[in-house]
């Protein structure tokens, strides 16, 4: 397919390179041959995954505890130990399937996230440029590639423009090769006139006819395409994981001590010693608590989607939450990116572009610039619209007003172009004028104007003269203060060529024509946002190619800028600055960079990070990939961003637009602080659940819980709350307190110390109080043996429970809040929490209520009035921890050092 003639090959393929593939006939290749889209092939079978689930830690403990059970029955058949085991058993597996449920839900919902963002070619079909998305595309396709492309089907080039591609993805070979339209090789990867799928083009130009698409590609045939969805394993969950097993490791060894312990010690039966060396471990694992996270940043990294802002890796709806810089570009994300030409500096007037009575001869060359020296196009049936660079767009649809600028790009055509980058922040292009080679160059007026000699006035090239050049800054200067993005356009003839090359350029000799000044207006509501993130400690930084002038005043218009002169440094000054001086600069409060290539964004990001920053960046081009992953969080551009770009990023924002970093950072701090809500109420539990293992061990009394109530907590009745508390709202001040430190652990000793060292032993209290009154009440007094079958015994074992989740109900509403008063936060306000409290209360009271569970639960039923035994204790709680968090908000150094979570 490299080798045949160009002529062979588009008849094989029945396709034109001009016109391309008629639609009809597209659809008819579409439909026999299938899309273009990858078909995975090795995928982990779902009962592997579900499996998997089925072994991790906290399932082997408990498989481990289900063995001794058994063995326990098989020992000394009769004693209920049976129940135990079968209980673990469908511990393991319910807790399992509910595990796997939120691995696939997960899944699914990243999964989502990858259709949002199909993947999309420029294609020629009807003789007409459009673009479609990727998967439509069929063989014989005409299709062009620019800068930052993903190449979406393997194809021949017939026409490049210093086309580079980076080949890494397929060969591995990572230095971007130059791409041409004869064939270099017999091998197929090896040639040099063809692209293939899967890599990017990382400068240049090019045109291509798609010979394969789908499965028959290159990246399509190798066999090994698992890699696509590595799930890599991310902090909040490591955190967690290493959480658990300190937890586990603790609960082993309470285990086993309490087991050697009562084995020397105590003379009852060795199965009652495994049984609570099974009790101890159960009550002291959190066994729901991984789901329960990987729901949390599911549901989160969902709600940031529905707000526009698409997270690539979980962990980043984490990294958001403790941002403290944001380095954002200004086109297209501050700005509308709807450049509109207003001002003119023509024969050294300015002109406003209402004005009709433009100077004649210069506004025509001016034209003449803009349409040549251009990639943009008009749309054919609409020519106030266009297709590509919004900065070339507008240039055309001015010159549309004056000359057809169709007409005039057919009746010059392109000898060469030097395409423009963000680097170099010029466009050259070499057009044939009448017979004659003039060179186009159109560009940031600080770079162009070096490169002019002479000034167009009244129609005559004259030498440019310092008067000429301080009218030209000052008319720079007015329209850049007014916001605008200025560009100079100048010409000049050449010697002809048969061809040309970049060295060949002229470097100087141009004549100036004249300045363009273009406005952007900021997006609405870019500056509310931007209030709203310095407010909530995170500081924004302005790094743009846009000339300083420009940057400031649309800083200002934003409310970026608000002192009277803000730190500005532009790529000249960065280039001869040390890391040392770019740091201190960098304390100032509002800094801009202005004139910065992308290189340099590079260095401003680890600059920030050097300086302990946890640094978001924004990025298009191909050039900003390396800052971007440099980054802490890379931000692309979903609309306007390259491939190469969204490629490297970690988030996508779906507009483009500033504003949506505001929701995404709530809600990145805001899942942080449910997470930890959801855990301190979890953990809880743990304490008034070992207590009565440890009070019979040490004071004999009689064991006020069995495991399988434990169990029916930690699994029952806590579970839902705990799930709900991650949907709590943000507390009101989230967006008002600087951001968290990164080193914050999700899983701080403050908050161990609040969760089972001051609720817990609290709801311990509140058991023991229900129990023993229970029994007091029954007439059982202190040193009396209790029969484990007596029905009083039975009912303080009820009430003890009983007590655990009323205190938990309480604890479930003051979780709600960290640092806010629950009547700020609104004690109805989660409306899942509530649904969730009341199935708690409806389940404990199913336990304790139905006779026939009372075999396996080893208890018996309550009065109503005993049921609620432990109610104060749990308003008590309530109004503790409202104090506390009172104390919080006057900033009372010591509490908040202890409990401040
Ligand atoms: P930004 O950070 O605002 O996106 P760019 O890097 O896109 O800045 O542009 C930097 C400067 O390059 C602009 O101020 C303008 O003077 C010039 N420029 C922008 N687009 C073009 C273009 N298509 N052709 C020539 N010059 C351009
Ligand atoms: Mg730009």
């Amino acid at each position: 397919m490299h080798q045949v003639s160009l002529e062979e090959f588009y008849r094989r393929l029945r396709t034109s390179p001009y016109k391309g593939l008629s639609s009809a006939e597209a659809a008819l290749r579409l439909t026999r041959d299938g899309p273009n889209t990858l078909v995975q092939r090795k995928h982990e079978p779902e009962f592997v995954k579900f499996l998997r689930q089925m072994i991790n830690l906290f399932a082997l403990l408990l498989w481990a505890g289900a063995f001794l059970s058994f063995l326990a029955e098989w020992i000394r058949p009769g004693e209920g130990n049976v129940f135990i085991a079968v209980a673990l058993v469908g511990v393991v597996l319910l807790n399992g399937t509910f595990g796997y449920y939120q691995q696939h839900k997960a899944e699914q919902i990243m999964a989502s996230f990858r259709d949002m963002l199909p993947p999309m070619a420029r294609v020629i079909r009807d003789g007409i440029l459009r673009q479609i998305p990727a998967a439509q595309l069929v063989r014989g396709d005409v299709i062009l590639l620019e800068e930052g492309d993903q190449v979406p089907a393997d194809a021949r080039l017939f026409e490049v423009s210093g086309l580079k591609v980076d080949n890494s993805s397929l060969t591995g070979e990572s230095e971007p090769q130059l791409r041409t339209t004869y064939q270099t090789d017999k091998r197929l990867l090896e040639s040099r006139n063809v692209v293939f799928s899967g890599t990017t083009a990382q400068t240049g130009e090019g045109k291509a006819v798609v010979f394969a698409t789908g499965m028959k590609t290159q990246i399509g045939r190798t066999a090994d395409l698992t890699q696509t969805v590595a799930t890599r394993e991310i902090p909040i969950r490591r955190e967690i994981r290493h959480f658990t097993r300190i937890i586990s490791l603790i609960a082993v060894v309470m285990g086993g001590v309490v087991f050697l312990v009562s084995f020397f010690l105590l003379e009852n039966p060795l199965l009652a010693k495994l049984i609570f060396a099974i009790g101890i471990i159960v009550a002291n694992v959190p066994e729901g608590l991984l789901p329960t996270v990987t729901l949390c940043l599911s549901i989160a990294a969902r709600r940031m989607a529905e707000n526009k802002a698409l997270i690539k890796n979980l962990e980043s709806v984490e990294t958001l939450g403790c941002t403290t810089v944001i380095c954002t570009d200004k086109t297209g994300t501050l700005t509308q990116n709807r450049m509109e030409v207003k001002r003119l500096f023509l024969n050294e007037c300015i002109h406003t572009e209402a004005d009709a009575r433009f100077e004649p001869e210069e506004l025509e060359k001016l034209q003449l610039v803009a349409s040549l020296c251009n990639n943009a196009h008009l749309k054919p049936d609409d020519p106030t619209q266009y297709l590509g660079d919004p900065t070339e767009g507008a240039l055309l649809v001015f010159s549309q007003r004056f000359h057809d600028v169709n007409v005039c790009q057919a009746a010059c055509p392109r000898l060469y172009e030097e395409p423009f980058t963000a680097a170099t922040k010029l466009m050259v292009t070499i057009n044939l004028v009448e017979g004659k080679q003039l060179a186009c160059l159109k560009g940031a007026p600080d770079v162009a104007i070096g490169m002019c000699d002479s000034i167009l006035i009244n129609g005559r090239p004259l030498p440019l003269s310092e008067v000429h050049r301080q009218a030209y800054l000052s008319a720079y200067e007015e329209f850049a203060g007014k916001g605008e993005r200025v560009l100079l356009l100048a010409y000049r003839e050449v010697e002809p060529r048969e061809s040309w090359r970049n060295e060949d350029l002229p470097g100087g000799g141009y004549i100036f024509v004249g300045l363009v000044g273009m406005f952007d207006p900021p997006r609405p509501g870019v500056p509310e946002a931007v209030t709203a993130i310095r407010g909530a400690g995170v500081r924004v930084v302005m790094v743009t190619g846009d000339y300083q002038t420009t940057a400031v005043a649309i800083g200002r218009m934003i409310g970026l800028v608000t002192v009277e002169k803000p730190a500005v440094i532009t790529g000249e000054q960065l280039r001869v600055m040390g890391d040392a001086m770019l740091e201190w600069e960098l304390e100032e409060k509002e800094v801009l960079f202005a004139r910065i290539s992308p290189e340099q964004k590079l260095r401003i990001v680890q600059a920030l990070q050097r300086h302990g920053e946890v640094v978001a960046v924004t990025g298009d081009g191909v050039n900003d990939a390396p800052a971007l992953k440099q980054a802490d969080i890379g931000v692309a551009m979903g609309l306007s961003g390259t491939d190469v770009a969204r490629e490297s990023a970690d988030m996508v924002l779906m507009d483009d637009n500033f504003a949506t970093l505001l929701p995404a950072i709530r809600e990145g701090r805001t899942i942080f602080d449910n997470l930890k809500k959801s855990i301190a109420y979890t953990v809880t539990h743990a304490v008034p659940e070992v207590a009565p293992y440890l009070a019979f061990l040490l004071f004999g009394i009689p064991l006020p819980l069995t495991v399988t109530l434990i169990l029916s907590i930690d699994l029952g009745t806590d579970m839902l709350p705990a799930i709900a508390l991650a949907s709590e709202q943000a507390e009101r001040d989230i967006m008002l307190i600087p951001p968290r430190s990164r080193k914050e652990r999700l899983v701080s000793a403050r908050l161990i110390f609040l969760a089972y060292g001051l609720h817990g032993v609290l709801e311990a209290v509140a058991a023991f109080y229900a129990y023993f009154s229970v029994l007091h009440d029954g007439g059982w007094r202190s040193g009396t043996p209790l029969a484990a079958n007596d029905p009083l015994y039975l009912k303080a074992v009820s009430a003890f429970f009983a007590a655990i989740v009323i205190c938990q109900v309480a604890n479930g509403l003051m979780s709600k809040t960290h640092r806010q008063s629950l009547l700020q936060q609104g004690v109805f306000s989660n409306r899942w929490l509530l649904v969730s409290i009341a199935m708690e209360l409806a389940l404990a009271a199913a336990i304790i209520g139905l006779e026939p569970f009372h075999l396996l639960f080893g208890n018996a039923s309550l009065n109503i009035g005993d049921f609620f035994l432990a109610w104060p204790f749990a308003v008590g709680m309530l109004f503790l921890d409202e104090g506390r968090r009172w104390l919080i908000r006057r900033n009372v150094r010591w509490v908040i050092k202890l409990t401040g979570c």
